[in-house]
């Protein structure tokens, strides 16, 4: 359940946009070293502009040989599409979405990207196009400005505000003492989950993926901070193709599509209500988890 939970952001700012001779972000290269072996082909190509058409081709994935996780996956995602992954825990909704920015190759079939089979992409190129947020968020010490433009390392100051605007953390950084410029983490100010979530969002903002990654968190915040962070993604998923590793009602509701993933792969798939009244796995699971 856990694997998307280590220090992706970490590798990927590495891998996407590490500025040689930028001694802070040197110490970044350190983490990384625990990724299994993927890598570029030596023909594989640079894209910089996708539109985030998806599809997975009959996906064969296990950590181990002996056991198979994923047995035949396939599902395509149109550009601009919100699909929320439900199931139970241990169903392989994590592992799907974390084949997508190739944190581990399939080992049967094929996972494309606007018809690209994602291995003959850069890697660099394709996780700069996917965006992943995450329960955990990845703040290291130094400024919220700095911590914001971990999206895009040569971002200026302008394009920050805009994206901390956007994800409603404008008036909270003008109350700072330093503004912009204040210390957060081990030797400053503490940010809230809420407002490290929103962070988290504006790094998204500034990067600016057509592919987001949503792992929802399964702890809850409290109900009020829930719902406004809960808007800001809705609003960072407007145009971008978005995965949703759903736990949350509300936004299983609101997706373009529900995937109801199991042991023995995707179960049903439709909206909301279609899957309440078609009366399978989705409408028991729904009474289950929501007391619905
Ligand atoms: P949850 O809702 O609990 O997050 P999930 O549907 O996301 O579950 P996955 O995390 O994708 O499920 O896990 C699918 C299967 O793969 C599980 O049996 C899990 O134990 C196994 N698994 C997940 N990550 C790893 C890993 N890094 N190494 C080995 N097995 C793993």
């Amino acid at each position: 359940s856990n694997v998307f939970f280590r220090p992706i952001e970490k590798i990927n700012a590495v891998i996407e946009s590490y500025p040689k001779g930028i001694a802070g972000f040197r110490r970044y290269l350190e983490i990384i070293d625990t990724e299994p072996e993927i890598s570029d082909k030596p023909d594989a190509v640079d894209v910089n502009a996708l539109r985030g058409d998806i599809a997975f081709q009959n996906v064969t994935f296990g950590y181990d040989q002996q056991r198979p996780v994923l047995k035949g996956i396939s599902l395509n995602v149109k550009a601009g599409e919100t699909v929320a992954f439900v199931g139970p825990s241990g169903a392989g909704k994590t592992t799907i979405c974390s084949l997508l920015p190739r944190f581990y190759d399939v080992t049967g079939g094929a996972i494309t990207v606007d018809g690209i089979d994602i291995r003959d992409l850069k890697l660099t190129s394709l996780r700069k196009q996917i965006g992943i947020v995450q329960q955990d968020v990845f703040l290291f010490s130094g400024t919220i400005r700095e911590n914001i433009a971990y999206g895009k390392l040569d971002a200026q100051l302008p394009e920050i505000w805009e994206a901390a605007r956007r994800a409603h953390l404008e008036e909270l950084i003008q109350n700072l003492p330093e503004g912009m410029e204040t210390v957060i983490g081990e030797r400053g100010v503490k940010l809230s989950g809420g407002q490290k979530q929103r962070l988290a969002i504006a790094r998204m903002f500034l990067k600016n993926p057509p592919i987001l990654i949503l792992d929802e968190a399964t702890s809850a915040l409290d109900t009020e901070t829930e719902a406004a962070i809960q808007q800001s993604l809705s609003e960072l998923s407007v145009g971008r193709t978005t995965l949703v590793i759903a736990h949350r009602l509300t936004t299983i509701k609101n997706a373009d599509r529900i995937i109801v993933v199991n042991e023995d792969g995707i179960a049903e798939q439709g909206r909301h209500d279609e899957l309440v009244n078609a009366g399978g796995i989705y409408s028991r699971l729904h009474q289950v988890q929501f007391n619905a």
